[in-house]
């Protein structure tokens, strides 16, 4: 298998490290009982948004659910890996699994070793709970090694049902799910958002956390008597307001008009993010049939555009999610079509200086997309996929996104695509 892994890196003229991290984002990982009695003291997953796991929370083990991290450091090995931050996706059936080793833990992919693995230490703050005893891993989870602090605002979306809904987007099913399962609050009161910020700010005295993340689900119509827009605003100017420029301030919300999206510049917000989840105009419409009736894909990339000149282009950064448009039976067939038609919005995007990132679509259970589709797109689709995206981000000599920390290899956290490991 390894020897795959070679022959991609020398197709692509990328790192073993940023593959090895797509194909666990892509697959999945499985931790062994020991393993998790090991994570088990140290940040665990949080449930931030989505579920971003291959199965759904029934069947995982009570232990799985509670103990399993956050993300994971890949490190050495017999490759040498330069520190790799991975998001944790669990799937008890993936080839790649986490075992104890003589001290600490290590990943395998089926008997052959890739790597070391380690964890990141439980932060002071995840130690606590607000006055009204909702733990701050509820309110303000971080995610990113602790670098962005992950504001769901609204846990539900208003896109409702298999007609709305973006077919590979489990929001309103994993807030269902996770209910059960731990505190999960639908919408986060200013207050409380406050309050945890606070507990943050007190404890996270190395200051790793620079940069936090307001977002939830779409507000079509209102919420609390507020549009999307002004919803979404108050966060920003209550927390600017209490703690001015102590964090980057990045809003993901829809593509809105401009002047929705000057209010939430006005706001305090100094990121947007217009995720336009995949670049070809059926394929859009196919699989975000909400958005599409609602605003229409041609007005969506337009006002992504748009708010280029109030943010400035290097700090509008829209979302897709990559290999989605090679899902079956509406995508591309062929890894060189489906890139090809990425390629295009990339070159759209990059030539007037915005930047887009993605995400390594996780087909999770609870989702429409997986009922027709339940394997991810090859291995080789990401790897291509970064090799064109790193050559792009060149050509237009692009600077790196704002809010994302260090970029390159041994120093990116983001960690849920390998982009920033290989600028
Ligand atoms: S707009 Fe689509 S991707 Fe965003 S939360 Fe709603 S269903 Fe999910």
């Amino acid at each position: 298998m390894t020897k795959n892994f070679e022959t991609l890196r020398d197709r692509y003229g990328i790192p073993l490290e940023a593959i090895v991290k797509s194909d666990l984002l892509r697959l999945g990982v499985h931790f062994t009982p020991e393993a998790l009695k090991y994570s088990a003291a140290f940040k665990a997953k949080s449930y931030f948004i989505f579920s971003f796991d291959r199965v759904t929370q029934e069947s995982l083990s009570e232990t799985e659910k509670h103990a399993a991290p956050e993300e994971m450091a890949l490190i050495g090995g017999p490759f040498d890996f330069k520190r790799t931050i991975v998001s944790v996706r669990l799937n008890p059936k993936s080839p790649y699994i986490v075992i104890p080793a003589e001290a600490g833990i290590q990943l395998f992919y089926n008997n052959e070793k890739i790597c070391d693995v380690t964890l990141l230490e439980r932060p002071a703050y995840y130690e606590k709970n607000l006055a009204n005893g909702k733990p701050v891993s509820d309110i303000a989870p971080t995610i990113e090694w602790g670098y962005l602090i992950y504001l769901t605002a609204f846990r539900l979306c208003q896109y409702w049902g298999k007609e709305e809904e973006c077919q590979f987007c489990d929001i309103n099913e994993n807030y269902r799910q996770q209910k059960k399962e731990r505190s999960y609050t639908a919408v986060k009161s200013i207050d409380e958002i406050l309050e945890a910020l606070s507990i943050i700010q007190e404890t996270d005295t190395q200051r790793t956390s620079q940069a936090y993340t307001v977002t939830g689900g779409s507000i079509t119509s209102q919420l609390n008597g507020q549009a999307e827009a002004d919803f979404y605003a108050q966060y920003a100017e209550a927390i600017e307001k209490k703690f001015p420029g102590r964090w980057i301030g990045k809003a993901v919300v829809q593509a809105l008009p401009e002047d929705e999206v000057q209010r939430l510049k006005n706001a305090g917000y100094q990121i947007y993010h217009p995720n336009y989840e995949v670049w070809d105009k059926n394929l859009f419409a196919q699989f975000c049939q909400g958005k599409d009736r609602t605003i229409g894909r041609d007005e969506w990339i337009r006002r992504v555009v748009d708010a280029a000149e109030i943010f400035g282009p290097q700090n509008v950064i829209p979302n897709f999610v990559a290999g989605i448009e090679m899902s079956q039976p509406h995508g591309f067939e062929t890894v060189p079509e489906a890139i090809k038609s990425t390629k295009k919005g990339l070159e759209f995007f990059m030539s007037q200086g915005i930047t887009p990132r993605f995400t390594v679509w996780c087909v999770e259970p609870n989702t429409t997309l997986s009922q027709t589709n339940n394997n991810p797109p090859p291995l080789e689709y990401f790897v291509n996929l970064l090799q064109i995206y790193r050559d792009t981000f060149r050509k237009y000599k692009l600077p790196i996104p704002p809010g994302y920390g260090e970029a390159g290899l041994g120093k990116a956290v983001f960690s849920v695509s390998a982009f920033m490991d290989v600028l």
